[in-house]
């Protein structure tokens, strides 16, 4: 993606007008006028790990206090905006709602129920809201995962990562194994049935062997929805310098292809399916909120670097706790940065995200919003080339990636849209 460039002091007007010509474009097959979904950026952490490279920091209660202060000005600032050139009176439904971070099991259960109190003051929860929070099994207990459900929360997305305490030391992760089962038989007793788990498979000098292990013990525990990453090395990351200097060793990329496979296999096996690249689900259990993501809608962001997409053009809000604050509290401004996409930005948005999904590109729904077909903007070679050996298949007017193809899809995307 394009690097983000930084909003000016003309961000109000910038929103508004963006806003318009969304409403003249589309609307509403994109959602804007009547629903969305929120994600929120929980950005403290009890431990910072080394391979991490989202926008966290350790956590402390007065920073937390200040954050919560200043969520409330944003949440009450980007309500107004979203609502104030809406016809109709009636509020703005949101359908998802997810909790990212950071660790938001750190939240105070006290700032966090005040928080969502206001939520409900500003928006309607649609009646079969999806309301996830991301805790980590250190930090989930009786007490906060009980305040979760009474404030609507109905899934929550734990970061596992492994089971394997040698992995769990090197990832630099707080929690022990035990913590992990704790927390499933905790969040059930409280009320919260739907659960996701975060697993990463390519761990360094992991062996097939105990991948299984990490992948049996996870079964054991019967989620609904396995989110399934590769460690991926990211730039300016203690990780990065580990692997750099020889410290840690990766597996090859032959390896992490058979620990994919392993993976996607032993998942299907138990009556998981494979709906997006790393993600798999029981039945009824995609992540609805993950699915407006990929299916390029709109939705709103607040907190410190979390990003968010108004159904015309992508921002961010600033990756910076103490900036945050500071706009909010002291400048009442919510400190965007915006992506101004291009039409050619939007359609390739639109192919890299579906192709990623099993339901893969809708090409009618493509040319309607598009004005153009798929084929067009595809090199032409590769298309065809990836066609014929199977990787690319078109069948009841979608385009999408093969069973082989799927776990090749970043590179396949990338030949396509060269
Ligand atoms: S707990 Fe999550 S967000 Fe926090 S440092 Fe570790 S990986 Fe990053």
């Amino acid at each position: 993606m394009r690097p983000m460039s930084e909003a000016s002091n003309t961000n109000r007007s910038n929103l508004d007008s963006i806003n318009k010509k969304s409403r003249r474009k589309s609307n509403v097959s994109n959602g804007v006028d009547d629903t969305l979904s929120l994600y929120v950026h929980f950005p403290f952490c009890s431990r910072i790990c080394g391979y991490c490279d989202f926008h966290k920091e350790l956590f402390d209660r007065r920073k937390e206090m200040l954050y919560f202060q200043a969520l409330a000005v944003d949440t009450e600032i980007a309500a107004r905006e979203v609502t104030a050139k809406r016809k109709k009176a009636a509020k703005i439904v949101l359908e998802s709602i997810y909790i990212g971070g950071g660790t938001p099991s750190l939240a105070s259960p006290k700032l966090f129920s005040a928080w969502v109190a206001q939520l409900k003051e500003l928006f309607e929860f649609a009646d079969d809201l999806e309301f996830t929070v991301e805790v980590n099994p250190e930090s989930a207990n009786a007490e906060n995962l009980a305040v979760f459900q009474q404030n609507g929360v109905n899934r929550l997305s734990v970061g596992v990562q492994s089971f394997n305490t040698a992995s769990l030391k090197t990832l630099d992760r707080r929690h022990k194994v035990e913590d992990t089962l704790r927390v499933f038989y905790t969040a059930r007793a409280s009320g919260i049935d739907n659960i996701s788990a975060d697993l990463i498979f390519g761990l360094p000098d992991q062996t097939l062997h105990q991948l299984h292990h990490d992948i049996t013990e996870l079964l054991d525990l019967e989620p609904s929805h396995i989110s399934y990453y590769q460690l991926t090395v990211k730039d300016n990351t203690p990780l990065a310098r580990d692997v750099e200097t020889g410290k840690l060793r990766l597996p090859d990329n032959d390896t992490m292809a058979v620990f994919y496979r392993a993976g996607s296999d032993c998942f299907a096996d138990n009556g998981f399916e494979r709906y997006e690249v790393s993600s798999f689900a029981k039945d009824g259990a995609r992540s609805r909120h993950n699915k407006r993501y990929w299916s390029n809608q709109p939705y709103l962001a607040l907190g410190p670097g979390a990003h968010g997409y108004n159904g015309e053009h992508r921002y961010s809000l600033v990756s910076d706790t103490e900036k945050y604050v500071s706009s909010l509290l002291n400048d009442n401004r919510r400190p965007l940065m915006w992506d101004r996409l291009t039409e050619h930005d939007r359609m390739l948005e639109d192919i890299m995200l579906a192709l990623r999904t099993t339901d893969g590109l809708e090409i009618s729904r493509f040319r309607k919003l598009h004005s153009r077909s798929p084929e067009e903007i595809f090199n032409s070679d590769e298309y065809h080339n990836l066609l014929d050996n199977g990787h690319l298949e078109i069948s009841k007017g979608r385009l999408r990636l093969s069973d082989d193809g799927l776990a090749l899809a970043d590179e396949i995307i990338a030949r396509l849209t060269l």
